[in-house]
This record gives C-alpha cells, structure tokens and sequence, in this order.
C-alpha cells in the first residue's frame, strides 16, 4: 500500500491520467491528493448523521453482515442428506412472521414485484388503480416494471378515485384476461383532497387474486417485538400480516426498510402462488447470496423472539429514548467544546411512513461544516438547517459519538 491507503498499481494508473491530462503542478503533494481523493470514491462505513434512519444513499438500514469464513448449508437438507432449497429456513421463518402460508426471498422489493409478475401473469392483464401507478425512485416505476415482466397493465379508476366498481368492470369487460389486482403502496408520494381508495379487503372480494407491494417490510402493525405499543409514526403504514390476513394473496417487502434487515425482496403469502414464483426461471437469476440469507433469517428470528428492539440496528435507532440521546449529546457538545443541543426531527426514510416524523436532538454548530465533516475517517454526513450544521443523534451509533466530537472540535477550531 502507497501512503493514500491505495494498492500501487492503482496509484500507478492515477499518475498516468494525471501526465496524460497534462497536469501542470505535478508534485508529490499533487499526487498524493489525487489518490487520496481516489480512494474517497471507494466505498466505506460513514456515520449518518442526517438522522433519516433508512438512508437510500448509506444503505438503508444499518446490518453487521459478520459470518465467519465457513461453509453454509444453504441448499443441503442436513436431515437427509440430500439437496434442500436455500428458500426454505428463511422462508418459513419469514411465513411465520408475517402469518402467511409460504415465503421467498430474492435480491430486493423491485425484484419481487417483477417475479410475482413475470410467473403469475405474463401475457395476461393486470388491474392497476391509476392513483398507483407510481415512481416509488430509484427507477421503480410501476408501468416499467410491468413491461419487463410481460404482464399487461390495466388502468382502473382515475388518479384521484378508484372504487371497487371500476375494478368489477374491467373483469367484465368482453376478451378481459385477468391474472391479478396489483396494489402498490406509494410510499414517498401522496394525492389529498377529493381521494378515494379501495382497500384489500375490498379488493379480496374480487374473483383474481391481490398482490399487494407494500414495500415498506412492517411486518406487524402491532410490532411486538417492541414489548409496547407501536410508534406514533407507524400509524397508516400497510403491514404484512394485516394486509395477507385482509385478504391479500401475496404481499411483497423490501428486506432493507422498516425490517431492518440485508437488502432484500420478501414475497410472502399463498403456499401455491409463491411456487410458482420460486419455480419460475427468474427466480435462479434474481436469488440472494447465503450471507444476505443468514443476515434475514437472523432478523427475522429477532422479531419472532421479539428481540429486535435490543438486537436490529434499525429498531435500536427507532426506540432510542430521548433521555438518552440528551445525554450523549451533552456529552458530544462538552467533548467537542462548540455547539448547543437542540430539537430534531428524524425521518424513517427510503419512503416509509412518509410524512411521519421521530422526535430527535441534534448538536447543532454554527456554518455549513457538511463538506468538512465528510472529509474526515470514517466522513461523518450530516444536513444543515437555517445556515447551521445538525448532527441528528437518533441516526449516529453510539461507538461514533467521540469520532463526532473530536471531528467537530476540529473542524470548528
Ligand atoms: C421501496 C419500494 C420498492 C422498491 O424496493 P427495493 O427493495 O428498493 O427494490 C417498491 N415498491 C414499494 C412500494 C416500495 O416502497
């Protein structure tokens, strides 16, 4: 390794970029900046202290992938012997915790949407409402998704208002070829006013059956894996067990959000529908690795044990109290010498519960320090507010609080 942490052979190719675009101060300074900038855009752990909990831009949810450098029985049925399916534990243990027949995993929400699509109604119809025909970000937009997946998308309704009666039509409509009623939860995106909605339990009354993407991974709304009752800001978000106990045949997650866990895709529900998806030719290309498997199943067993406020990165950043966070952050504004503790706002984030807000502390120092605070090891990244720099506590690891203050001490002094 060269003094900028960066394999030579790297730095070897940064100084022939650098003479070929005639760098004109070329030193050992100079290059050493070059690769030390470099290796910035390599990937590394930050501290989020933007206090958005699911951060799209740092992951989503924070996970410790730790296994150690052994063999998995992922597809070996240690019973018999014989081969087994890699989605079997974690699927069961997944069914379990949302209440549902049978589940399956693939690499994220995006994936399971186009799963669930391609072997259960390619060639055939689709009924979508129009007011959830969405760009969730990311890419993920519903009519897309539905192209790559050789389904064909029937709107249904207007923007503002589908009723079940708009449904029933486009059944009944002559040469109609329905395979399955999507509904899409639209997250980050909200229509008010003159709106009406048809719910899941409407919609189960129809003779197809309901795949509900409710994207967000709640996987109960009563959450008693938090021994209390759920959060404020948890109210009005679609739930797995609910949504499949209303009546729904699937319902697909993403691992990564409200869960906690690896990035994911859940597809959970009706025992025959989901083999059909597990049996589907996609399903090989669009599998998670065993590390991304173990890291669910450990999840979710700490849900079903009702561990996961004290165990999952995410809960433990949700159920945080304030009292605690005061204290650190006292502790912050004294070690760092600058700054003042004041009220924050912290948001779930990546679309969940929009709207909704985590009542949080955050130190606050004067300026935009956000571009030296992400020069430091590991960079820190935080927001501004009203000309101020805020470092949301709910979102910073406790392990980083004296990184937080030596890094603002230093960056203010
Ligand atoms: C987040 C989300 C997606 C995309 O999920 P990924 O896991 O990011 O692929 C799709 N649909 C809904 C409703 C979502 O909230």
């Amino acid at each position: 390794m060269a003094p900028s942490g960066l394999p030579h052979a790297l730095c070897v190719e940064l100084a022939r970029t650098a003479v070929a675009d005639g760098a004109e101060h070329w030193s050992p300074e100079a290059a050493l900046a070059r690769a030390v900038h470099h290796r910035r855009t390599l990937l590394s752990p930050v501290v989020n202290a933007t206090g958005v909990l699911l951060h799209t831009n740092l992951g989503r949810a924070p996970l410790a992938l730790d296994h150690p450098a052994r063999a998995i029985n992922i597809e070996l049925d240690l019973a018999t012997g014989e081969r087994g399916s890699r989605q079997r534990a974690v699927g069961g243990v997944l069914a379990s915790l949302c209440g549902a027949e049978a589940a399956m995993v693939v690499n994220n929400n995006a994936a399971a949407v186009l799963l669930v699509l391609a072997a259960l109604a390619r060639d055939r119809q689709v009924l979508v409402s129009r007011g959830e025909s969405v760009e969730i970000g990311g890419g993920f937009r519903v009519p897309e998704v539905m192209e790559q997946s050789g389904a064909r998308l029937v709107d249904v309704g207007t923007t503002n208002r589908t009723r079940l009666a708009d449904y029933s039509k486009a059944l009944g409509r002559k040469g109609a070829d329905v395979a399955l009623v999507l509904k899409v939860h639209p997250s980050n995106y909200r229509i008010e006013g003159f709106v009406e909605g048809t719910s899941v339990e409407q919609l189960a009354a129809l003779a197809v059956p309901v795949v509900a993407d409710i994207g967000s991974g709640l996987v109960d709304a009563s959450c008693p894996w938090l021994g209390g009752p759920p959060p404020a800001w948890l109210a009005g978000e679609p739930a797995a067990r609910q949504t499949l106990a209303a009546g729904a045949a699937l319902v697909t997650f993403s691992g990564d959000k409200l869960l906690g866990g690896p990035q994911a895709g859940i597809i959970a529900g009706r025992a025959d529908l989901v083999a059909v998806c597990s049996a589907h030719p996609l399903a090989r290309a669009l599998r998670p690795g065993a590390h991304v498997l173990l890291a669910l199943q450990r999840v979710a067993l700490a849900h079903l044990d009702r561990s996961a406020a004290r165990t999952v990165p995410f809960w433990q950043m949700v159920v945080a109290p304030l009292d605690e966070l005061r204290a650190r952050g006292d502790a912050v504004v004294r070690a760092a010498g600058v700054g003042d503790l004041v009220p924050s706002e912290a948001v779930p984030g990546a679309g969940s519960a929009p709207g909704t807000v985590i009542p949080s502390l955050a130190v606050r120092v004067p300026g935009d320090r956000l571009a030296a605070l992400r020069a430091f090891d590991p960079p820190i990244v935080a927001r501004t507010r009203d000309g101020a720099t805020m470092l949301d506590l709910r979102t910073i690891h406790p392990s980083d609080d004296e990184h937080v203050a030596a890094c603002l001490r230093a960056c203010v002094s």
